[in-house]
C-alpha cells in the first residue's frame, strides 16, 4: 500500500463503484449519543440567532465539562481500586449494543441518558 500517495477522493469513489459496489455504509452512526447532546444539537440547528446559538453552545460546553469531570472521577476511583484493592473496588456498568445479540431488545434506537 502506498501511504505516501493516497488516491484522491474521486478516485476512491470511482474504485468503490467499479469494484466494490457490494460494500455498503450504514446510514446511521453506530455510536449512541446522549440525550443532552442530541437535544442541544437539535435546538441549535433550529435557529440562526447568534445569541441563541451562543447560549446553546455554552450549555454544550458546560455539559462536556461535567462529562469530563465524571470521567475523571471514575478514573480516580479506578486507580484507587488498583492501588489498594483490599480497601477499594471499582465497577463500571454500561449498556451493551443489543443490535449484535439475538436477545429480545427494544425496537429502534434508545439514546443514552446522561
Ligand atoms: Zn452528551
Amino acid at each position: 500500500m502506498d501511504v505516501e500517495n493516497p488516491v484522491s477522493k474521486s478516485q476512491f469513489y470511482k474504485k468503490w463503484i467499479d469494484s466494490f459496489q457490494f460494500v455498503k455504509t450504514k446510514k446511521t452512526n453506530s455510536f449512541s449519543k446522549c440525550t443532552t447532546c442530541v437535544t442541544i444539537e437539535r435546538l441549535m440547528s433550529k435557529t440562526t440567532s447568534f445569541e441563541i446559538r451562543a447560549f446553546y453552545k455554552k450549555k454544550k460546553e458546560e455539559h462536556n465539562i461535567r462529562q469530563m469531570l465524571e470521567r475523571k472521577y471514575y478514573y480516580n476511583k479506578k486507580d484507587q481500586a488498583q492501588r489498594n484493592p483490599s480497601q477499594h473496588m471499582s465497577i463500571i456498568i454500561d449498556g451493551m449494543d443489543q443490535a449484535k445479540t439475538n436477545l429480545p431488545h427494544f425496537a429502534g434506537r434508545n439514546p443514552k441518558v446522561g
